[in-house]
C-alpha cells in the first residue's frame, strides 16, 4: 500500500527534502498497534490528509510504542513518521511538551533557538512554515497525539 501522494514535489524543494521524502516513502511505525492504550484520528480536510494514531503507555506513564495508519501528502506522512519516532520512549508529560513546542514553532510564535527543547530531526519541518497551507499537514499527527494522550478519543480536524 502506498500511503503517499508525492505529486507535489515542487513544494518540497526547501523542506529538508531528503529527510522528509525518506520518511514519506518509508514511514516508520506505520500500521496498527495491537494493544493501544490511547488512540485518536486526525483529518486535514484542506489537503485530504487522514491518519489514525495508536499509542501504548506503560505503567510508568512512558510511551513505549506508537504507530499510525492513514494516507495523505508527503508532509503529513513524514511528520507522523517523525512524530512517532520522536515520542517513543518519552513520558506522556515530555510528549505533551513537545506537542506544545512544535505547534508554537510551526506558527512562528516561538524563535527557532528558544524552544527550550531539543527538537532534533523535527527541525526538518521548519521549511513548512513558509507554506502556511501546509502547516496543518505537518501538525496533524501532533494534534492527534495531543488528543489521544488526553483520552479525548474523538477525531481531530484542522478545520
Ligand atoms: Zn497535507
Amino acid at each position: 500500500m502506498n500511503a503517499v501522494d508525492i505529486n507535489r514535489n515542487d513544494e518540497l524543494r526547501d523542506l529538508y527534502r531528503e529527510l522528509i521524502l525518506d520518511h514519506a516513502k518509508n514511514p516508520r511505525h506505520f500500521g496498527k498497534l495491537a494493544n493501544p492504550t490511547h488512540s485518536a484520528a486526525g483529518i486535514n480536510p484542506l489537503c485530504g490528509d487522514k491518519l489514525h494514531l495508536y499509542v501504548h503507555v506503560d505503567a510508568e506513564d512512558r510511551i513505549d510504542n506508537a504507530s499510525f495508519e492513514g494516507a495523505g501528502c508527503a508532509i503529513s506522512v513524514a511528520s507522523a513518521s517523525l512524530m512517532t519516532d520522536t515520542v517513543i520512549g518519552m513520558t506522556v508529560a515530555e510528549a505533551l511538551d513537545y506537542f506544545a513546542a512544535i505547534t508554537r514553532r510551526m506558527t512562528k510564535s516561538m524563535p527557532a533557538e528558544s524552544a527550550g527543547i531539543d527538537l532534533g530531526k523535527l527541525v526538518a519541518l521548519d521549511g513548512v512554515r513558509e507554506y502556511p497551507s501546509r502547516i496543518k499537514c505537518a501538525t496533524l499527527a501532533w494534534h492527534a497525539l495531543n488528543s489521544a494522550l488526553h483520552e479525548r478519543g474523538a477525531t481531530v480536524t484542522t478545520e
